[in-house]
């Protein structure tokens, strides 16, 4: 079967290869792929950003059919659909993964990375892990839910973000743009988007966003305080650490700074504001796999969708120097069914 793999060069681009699978083990399922988005976290794994893996079959935003599964296997059968996600598996037996925490799980397992991954024809996954899709979900709107759309889903329930409340999304792209759609369409929460490009700030207002700022302004952190009394929290999609800053001095009292980019740096937070206004900051990564089933059934429900479109297999590395180059809306998605 056809695979994206590593570059034994590890030059950021990746081969287009036969690979055989190995045969499946107790509790594995074999998933033949339909779509797989390529994220920019694959480009970092094909440039060995994390770690050289050559060989490695990439993709971590694979949704496909169940076509085998193990003797031992009880949660799935043949025909299911099901999503091969960044957190493959925990351990299943940590602190982390014992209380609701399996993304911080320091055994994780991650797919095209640590293990094989889903920018292939096959995959073999966890039968435990692999979350399903419901059927009434758009199999390509459900890679990007994957990923980008759990993450978001996510971070706003690290922001405690309720009903009414304000909150910032900085940075309105891929990322940003859905949290938007959650904030406004899931939590029922205002938005103020802050991002320098004036299409991604119309495409937030259009998504619910009731404010939009140019992140180029000299006053973003005042004007949020002046139109809104400051938000509850401040979700941090955007990869410069000045942004980081200026969000701090953006909340109200007792609000949350959730960091979800990762620009390189460390980021600097007022220690006045933060002590007295009780000023709270939390990292978020992914989510887990009730995180992902819940955010999948949102999509099914119609309340966020992410803007993808389909290409083939043979185009990936015009896709990696596209995203590269930053011209891309939206997310690239593989179409393994043609
Ligand atoms: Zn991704
Ligand atoms: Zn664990």
């Amino acid at each position: 079967m056809k695979a994206a793999v590593v570059r034994d060069s590890v030059d950021g681009y990746v081969d287009i290869k036969d690979v055989t699978l190995r045969p499946i083990e107790h509790g594995e399922a074999l998933v033949k792929v339909e779509y797989c988005g390529l994220c920019h976290t694959d480009l970092h794994v094909a440039a060995g950003d994390f770690g050289a893996v050559p060989g490695r079959i990439i993709g971590h935003e694979g949704v496909g059919r169940v076509i085998q599964v193990a003797d031992d296997v009880d949660n799935l059968k043949i025909g299911d659909r099901v999503s091969i996600a960044w957190f493959f598996k925990g351990c299943g037996h940590c602190e982390f993964c014992n209380t609701g925490r399996e993304t911080l799980c320091r055994n994780v397992k991650n797919s095209g990375f640590t293990v094989d991954g889903a920018m292939a024809e096959e995959v073999i996954v966890d039968a435990n892990y692999a979350v399903k899709v419901p059927e009434e979900l758009d199999p390509i709107e459900a890679t990007s839910l994957t990923c980008a759309g759990v993450t978001m889903y996510k971070a706003l329930k690290v922001g405690d973000t309720r009903p009414g409340q304000w909150v910032e999304v900085v940075g309105a792209g891929g990322l940003g743009n859905l949290a938007v759609q959650f904030a406004h369409n899931v939590f029922g929460a205002h938005v103020v988007a802050v991002d320098g490009n004036e299409q991604k700030l119309q495409a937030a207002k259009d998504n619910g966003a009731e404010i939009g700022i140019d992140r180029h302004d000299p006053d973003v952190a005042e004007q949020i305080q002046a139109k809104v009394g400051g938000v509850h929290n401040a979700q941090v999609t955007a990869v410069n650490a000045a942004a980081f800053t200026t969000s701090v001095n953006a909340l109200r009292p007792d609000g949350k700074l959730v960091a979800v980019a990762l620009p390189k740096g460390d980021m600097a937070l007022n220690i006045d504001k933060t002590v007295l206004d009780g000023i709270q900051v939390a990292g978020s990564l992914v989510g887990t796999r009730q995180d992902l089933a819940e955010t999948f059934q949102f999509g099914a429900e119609g309340k966020v969708k992410p803007i993808v479109h389909t290409r083939k297999l043979e185009e990936i590395n015009d896709i990696i120097d596209e995203m590269k180059a930053g011209k891309i809306v939206g997310r690239m998605v593989v179409d393994f069914t043609k």
